[in-house]
């Protein structure tokens, strides 16, 4: 098929960044693998089973859009009792990426500009373009904290949206309350969405996490299974906020996915229950062992949350240091992939103990070398 044949949105972005870096791994035979962006310790037994369970029992077909009641109504009655918001609506999504392509059909025309805090999740920067709308960057190098005075300059009459994600992916910073309180507020007085992605929120290790719907009550949330509970291919988030945001986004989800996968849905309830305070403490104690493995030689922005870290790279460009890492047999992800600078890397230390050591000699090694 010519090229001339796609639409246009098809190539108002690129995946050469991120795909350039899989390539290479798929000629490394047992890489030493800091790259993965999903938990490495298993599904709960207890939501297994359910998932299981729904399965033999016939629970396979469409669910209502919005997602089974028994999950709403707990997920509801959860974020009641954190906000007691009148007007805060909840609907299920086909994975925490599903309710941010709706957010943002939801709530982007063409022409609209939103903003956006580099380094940033790969998605947000297509998600924007595919819709006609334009990402406007504000910087947070070298400690990737929200400078409210930025975010007041970077506003516009056409600023529709604010993307915010804390605990954050590639930082690894969890935003003190402070920082979102203003960033909170800023939305409110300028009458900009603000839309929280706290998929990473049952991974803060230093402090809990503070959501800016704490203070502006429109705040979008959108949150999901994929990471607190290992599910990533189970395609299972949910989203809340202001009724008529919920709404639209149901609306567009009816014509689109149609509906999480009803398993998942079932399996939700059950994880709901399921305490996983011990695999959090296991990924504290490996923030530890990384962080403190590399603080010798590579600069550190301290990640309190998620289960990554961001160092900046100790010579030469992130993508030269990545290539001479993966030469080395260690795969790590180069900064552009996630920003407009190119002077960090991501790890991801949701790996084995063993291997996380590993890593760290590596990267050692490496940093001593030189260009
Ligand atoms: N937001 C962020 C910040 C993420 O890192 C990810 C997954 N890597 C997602 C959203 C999407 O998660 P899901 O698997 O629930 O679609």
């Amino acid at each position: 098929m010519s090229s001339s044949q796609l639409a246009a949105r098809t190539t108002s972005f690129d995946s050469s960044g991120i795909r350039k870096v899989f390539d290479l791994a798929a000629q490394l035979t047992e890489p030493i693998n800091l790259s993965i962006g999903q938990p490495d310790f298993p599904v709960p037994q207890a939501v297994q089973d359910a998932a299981i369970e729904a399965i033999r029992s016939g629970k396979n077909g469409y669910t209502v859009t919005q997602g089974i009641a028994p999950l709403r109504e707990r997920l509801q009655q959860r974020i009641e009792q954190k906000f007691g918001h009148g007007d805060r609506q909840m609907l299920i999504t086909s994975g925490t990426s599903g309710g941010l392509v709706l957010a943002v059909l939801a709530l982007v025309d063409a022409g609209d500009e939103v903003i956006v805090f580099d380094p940033y999740f790969v998605m947000y920067e297509p998600l924007v373009s595919l819709v006609g709308g334009k990402c406007v960057l504000v910087d947070t190098y070298p400690d990737f904290r929200v400078d409210p005075g930025k975010v007041k300059a970077a506003l516009t009459p056409q600023t529709k949206l604010i993307l915010f994600n804390s605990p954050a992916n590639p930082t690894g910073i969890v935003a003190g309350e402070d920082e979102v309180r203003q960033l909170a507020q800023l939305a409110a007085d300028h009458g900009v969405v603000l839309l929280s992605d706290e998929i990473y929120s049952s991974f803060s290790y230093d402090g809990p996490v503070v959501s800016p719907a704490a203070f502006n009550d429109q705040t979008l949330v959108l949150d999901g299974f994929s990471k607190s509970h290992a599910v990533t291919g189970w395609r299972l988030g949910y989203a809340h906020g202001p009724a008529e945001i919920i709404e639209a986004m149901t609306k567009l989800q009816q014509y689109t996915f149609v509906c999480a996968p009803q398993p998942a849905q079932w399996a939700g309830v059950a994880a709901l229950d399921v305490d996983m305070a011990a695999a959090q403490d296991i990924y504290r104690r490996k923030r530890d062992l990384l962080v403190n493995g590399l603080a010798d030689r590579f600069e550190i922005a301290h990640p309190g949350g998620a289960f990554y870290v961001f160092p900046r790279v100790p010579w030469g460009t992130a993508e030269e240091f990545v290539s001479r890492a993966i030469e080395n047999n260690l795969l790590i992800i180069p900064g552009k992939v996630f920003s407009r600078q190119d002077t960090h890397f991501r790890l991801s230390y949701a790996a084995a103990d063993e291997v996380i050591e590993r890593g760290i000699e590596v990267l050692n090694r490496l940093a001593g070398e030189g260009p």
